[in-house]
C-alpha cells in the first residue's frame, strides 16, 4: 500500500512529458514467490527487501500446517509462481506430487531430509542456512537482483546471529539446567541445538514430536514430575496457544502449585492479522529467548 502511494505521488509530480515513460505493468504480470509457511515467507520477504518487483505470497496464513490440503485452486496459485519455497517436511508432501501441468517454475526446499523435524525454522542455526539457500535460489531466478539479495540477507543473517549469541549467553549461564515441556512438541530443532547440548541442558517433554496426540501417557506425566522434583525446574513450557491441561495434571500429580507455566511461541500458525500487526520471525524468536531466559532462572 505504502509502495502504491509512493508510486502515485511520483506520477503526480513527474511533468507531463515525463508520464509516458512511466511502465505501467499490471499487478498480474508481477513476479511471486510463493512460500508455504509464515517464516520462510518472513526470510523471502526480508531478502527480497522493501522495494523489490518481486511479491512474497504466504500460502497457509492461520491454518495449521499438519492439517493442510491444497485445494485446485492452491494447485492454481502454484502454478503460476516464479518461485516455490517450502520447508520440504511431511505436511507438504503435496508439493511432490504436483502434475506436471501445476509446476511452478522453479521451486526449493529448505530441508532434504523429510524424515526429520520439519519444524527446522526453530534452530536458528537451520534458520541462517535456510536464509542462504533462499538468496541463492532467488539470485538464480532473479539474477538481475543479486546484489540487493546478497546485501539483504547479509543483514538479515547478522540479526539471527544477534540471537544465537544472546541465546548462548542463557545457555552457559544455565549450565546443567533442565527444561520440561508439557505439550505438543515442535520445538526439537530449538532444543537439540548444540547450544544447549554442549550446556548439558535437557528438555524433557511430553510428546517426541508436534503431532496431533492431546494427552500425555500417565507414564510420561510421571517420568516429567520426577524430574521436576530432582532438577528443583520451578518452570513449565507449554507452546503458544496451550489448554495447559498437560501441565495443570502435571501439577497435580507432583501436588506442586509454586511452579509457573509459560509459552514458547513456534510460529506454526500465524494468521494475516498477526502478520498485519508486525509479527517477525526475528521479534517472535527474541520473545522465545526472553521467555527461556525468566524460566531458566
Ligand atoms: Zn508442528
Amino acid at each position: 500500500m505504502v509502495a502504491k502511494i509512493f508510486f502515485l505521488t511520483v506520477i503526480l509530480m513527474l511533468p507531463l512529458s515525463c508520464q509516458k515513460k512511466v511502465p505501467t505493468q499490471s499487478e498480474d504480470n508481477k513476479k511471486t514467490v510463493l512460500c508455504t509457511t509464515f517464516s520462510v515467507y518472513d526470510w523471502v520477504r526480508n531478502i527480497l527487501g522493501n522495494n523489490s518487483d518481486i511479491t512474497p505470497i504466504l500460502l497457509f496464513a492461520g491454518v495449521d500446517m499438519h492439517n493442510f490440503f491444497a485445494t485446485a485452486e492452491t494447485f492454481v496459485t502454484v502454478s503460476q509462481s516464479d518461485l516455490l519455497v517450502t520447508v520440504g517436511g511431511i505436511s507438504e508432501h503435496w508439493t511432490d506430487e504436483l502434475p506436471q501441468s501445476m509446476q511452478p517454475k522453479s521451486m526449493l526446499k529448505l530441508s532434504s531430509n523429510s524424515d526429520e523435524d520439519e519444524h527446522i525454522w526453530l534452530s536458528l542455526r537451520d534458520a541462517t542456512s535456510s536464509c542462504e539457500k533462499i538468496r541463492d535460489k532467488l539470485i538464480e531466478v532473479f539474477p538481475e537482483e543479486k546484489a540487493r539479495f546478497t546485501e539483504n540477507c547479509r543483514r538479515y543473517i547478522e540479526e539471527i546471529w544477534t540471537l544465537e549469541r544472546e541465546l548462548s549467553a542463557i545457555a552457559s549461564e544455565n549450565n546443567g539446567k533442565k527444561v520440561i515441556f508439557a505439550d505438543r512438541f515442535p520445538f526439537g530443532p530449538f532444543f537439540h541445538d548444540e547450544i544447549f547440548t554442549s550446556n548439558d541442558i535437557e528438555c524433557f517433554a511430553a510428546f517426541s514430536s508436534c503431532g496431533t496426540e492431546s494427552a500425555a501417557s500417565f507414564n510420561q506425566l510421571v517420568f516429567l514430575g520426577e524430574k521436576i522434583q530432582q532438577f528443583d525446574v520451578k518452570t513449565i513450557f507449554v507452546s503458544e496457544n496451550s489448554d495447559k491441561k498437560i501441565a495443570t495434571s502435571l501439577m497435580e500429580l507432583i501436588d506442586r502449585k509454586d511452579i509457573s507455566v509459560v509459552e514458547l511461541d513456534s510460529m506454526q500458525i500465524v494468521s494475516w492479522e498477526e502478520i498485519n500487526s508486525g509479527k517477525s520471525y526475528l521479534k517472535t524468536m527474541a520473545e522465545n529467548i526472553s521467555v527461556l531466559r525468566e524460566g531458566l532462572r
